[in-house]
């Protein structure tokens, strides 16, 4: 009788997963995921908590099947290895990742184990959307007219296989109560977003609004497959392809790390490794904190560190606002974002930095910067979404808001607020900074 085992990683769903498909097609199949302590201990609570919830998900769907998700805890190295000898399996199935940690990872299992690696992470797998010398497009327009015209492969139906029930060490408990996550929420998340996708073109700018499909976390732990989004989006009006957009702008970065392993810590642009940074702890305190003085950043930073996510447009606004009126290195806001982001994903965060800093591939030219007024007043119009998590301005009119230093101290008394007592004054002058960024850049840009 032939055994196989499934290791799940990132791909955390029964549907649209190649390796399931692969790994079932079999007699019996062990469907496994290994705790690597390493990583899951140093995590924060929030995204732990998202993973076990995923885990059990997982699991009530393979017991529908009469099989249990065996979960065990060690150095996957280790445990698949042994598993698989213990189980006497042939093949072991994966879908293949794109990180350097995951690819070496995964190289020093294959010299173990018949390690089968199938491509179920992306609509088209790294390295599939290549300019006509063979590499990773540079910019995003020609990536994803050629993205749009390759056909999607499909994935076959999962087998027969019996599916084993041996829980291994079992699920941990979870550290918090999360939302919903696992496969079955993210069909519905899907659901409730298709019905509003029409509207996305004009509405996804909008943190006040927050109607974006919020399938980011799916994505990263794979509770839902990118072709499985495509599919249920279809492309019939301007929102859904305005959508369908954004979601390649995710196989676009996952390419270009699997070109350029190096991109987590170094500029794409090798210019711009010399950009002479400042050491102003103090400040990088302040920006994580949310405590700027410019309410649009404070308001991302604050929803950050509680929930562990922030809209697009202010990711762009906070990370603009460190690398460049602060000129702190890119690198120390990638880490901040990594930590305590339920979305972190080494490809889309490390490029998304390099495009606001301006040293990755087809990024903003360093001398557009953000003006985080300006931002705010246009993207949150009312000021809602800065009321929303920065309360001590929570009765200032949308007139004051967004600049609280320009507002006259006894006006904005009325409503509560002391500047540099209940909401700090802004750490920098943004003219003064803009000017002081462009002067660093273009001394190294040439
Ligand atoms: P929607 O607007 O509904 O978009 C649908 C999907 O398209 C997203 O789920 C995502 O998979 C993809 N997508 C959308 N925008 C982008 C983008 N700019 N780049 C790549 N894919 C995109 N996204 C992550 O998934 N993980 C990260 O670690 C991450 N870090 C970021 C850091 C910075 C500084 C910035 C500016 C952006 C980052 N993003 C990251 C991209 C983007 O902000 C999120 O994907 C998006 O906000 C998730 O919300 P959503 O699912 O509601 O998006």
């Amino acid at each position: 009788m032939a055994t196989s085992i499934v290791w799940f990683r990132r791909d955390l769903r029964l549907a649209e997963n190649p390796a399931w498909s692969a790994g079932t097609a079999t007699d019996r199949v062990c469907a496994l995921f290994v705790i690597d302590p390493d990583l899951f201990d140093v995590v924060t609570p929030p995204r732990r908590s998202v993973l076990v919830a995923g885990l059990e998900s997982l699991d009530r769907s393979l017991a529908t099947l009469g099989g249990r998700l065996r979960v065990e805890v060690g150095k996957p190295v280790d445990v698949v290895s042994s598993v698989a000898k213990e189980l006497g399996a042939g093949e072991v199935h994966i879908n293949r990742e794109v990180t350097p940690f995951g690819r070496r990872r995964d190289k020093g299992v294959a010299e173990l184990v018949d390690l089968h690696r199938a491509d179920g992470l992306y609509v088209h797998p790294p390295g599939s959307v290549s300019t006509d010398g063979g590499r990773a497009y540079q910019v995003f327009g020609p990536f994803f007219d050629k993205w749009s015209s390759l056909p999607m492969e499909t994935v076959p139906q999962p087998g027969s296989a019996k599916i084993l029930d041996h829980p291994g060490t079992g699920i941990p408990d979870p550290d918090l109560t999360v939302g919903s996550y696992g496969e079955v929420a993210a069909g519905e998340r899907l659901e409730s977003f298709v019905e509003r996708v029409e509207s996305y073109e004009q509405t996804r700018d909008r943190p006040d609004l927050d109607e974006t499909s919020r399938l980011s976390v799916d994505l990263k732990y794979g509770f839902i497959g990118p072709k499985t989004i495509l599919h249920s989006v279809g492309g019939g009006n301007s929102g859904s392809r305005a959508f369908i957009r954004q979601l390649a702008w995710r196989d676009f970065w996952a390419h270009l790390l699997a070109e350029n392993p190096q991109m987590v810590s170094r500029p794409l642009r090798d210019k711009y490794a010399s950009v002479p940074w400042r050491s102003d702890p103090e400040s990088v305190r302040s920006w994580k904190q949310g405590r700027t003085g410019y309410p649009l950043v404070d308001a991302g930073m604050r929803q950050l560190l509680a929930e562990g996510w922030m809209h697009n447009r202010v990711r762009m606004v906070t990370a603009s606002f460190l690398v460049k009126d602060l000129l702190i290195d890119w690198t120390v806001g990638e880490r901040h974002f990594r930590r305590h982001l339920l979305d972190a994903d080494v490809a889309q965060n490390a490029g998304n930095w390099q495009w606001v800093a301006g040293t990755g591939a087809d990024a903003a030219p360093y001398f557009r910067v953000f003006n985080p007024v300006l931002q705010s007043q246009k993207f949150d119009p009312d000021g809602e979404y800065i009321r929303r998590w920065v309360p001590e301005l929570g009765d200032l009119p949308a007139s004051m808001i967004h600049e609280p230093w320009e507002v006259p101290p006894l006006d904005l008394a009325e409503h509560g607020v002391v500047l540099g007592d209940s909401y700090p004054d802004p750490i920098v002058d943004h003219a003064m900074a803009r000017q002081r960024a462009i002067d660093a850049y273009r001394s190294v840009a040439g």
